[in-house]
């Protein structure tokens, strides 16, 4: 999807790189309305997949759920290195610890959720935008407008 930013230029974005436990997950929990803002965002275009360390062991029965692939990365340093294996460049990260904040200095936007598991302040310095959550990020990615409202200058 392309976005168009005054001020700012240009905006592709072609995959959506999710971190599982505090942002796609809420206490182990899919909130409402997740899955059909996935299907919504598949729909547009987006590659859509989900990095995480297992910690609850629980990813293929999400993965098939929600219909987007995962990624095993144990510690940040894997999960940047796997950004940098899918266009950086052109790639969207949601994420809320300190686990992402090595992913969140390579990928070209940086959402980070704030929920009820609650975001690290590092990883929160190393974002472009800061979102109650995750529900709310996925729209902003839908709604181009309200995206471009954002990020404009
Ligand atoms: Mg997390």
């Amino acid at each position: 999807m392309v976005y168009k930013i005054p001020g700012v230029g240009e905006l592709e974005l072609k995959t959506l790189i999710l971190d599982l436990n505090g942002t796609l997950t809420v206490k182990g929990e899919i909130p409402d309305g997740v899955k059909q803002r996935l299907t919504r965002l598949k729909e547009l275009g987006y590659r859509i997949l989900f990095f995480t360390g297992n910690t609850r062991n629980n990813e293929d029965e999400i993965a098939s759920v929600l219909g987007i692939d995962w990624i095993l990365a144990e510690n940040g340093i894997t999960k940047r290195d796997e950004a940098l294996k899918l266009d950086p460049d052109t790639c969207v990260s949601i994420g809320n610890g300190l686990i992402d904040l090595e992913l969140m200095k390579v990928v070209k936007l940086r959402i980070v959720t704030l929920q009820a598991e609650g975001v690290h302040v590092q990883t929160l310095l190393n974002s472009d935008i800061i979102i109650p959550s995750i529900v709310d990020a996925l729209d902003l990615l839908i709604d181009s407008s309200t995206l471009v409202a954002t990020l404009r200058k």
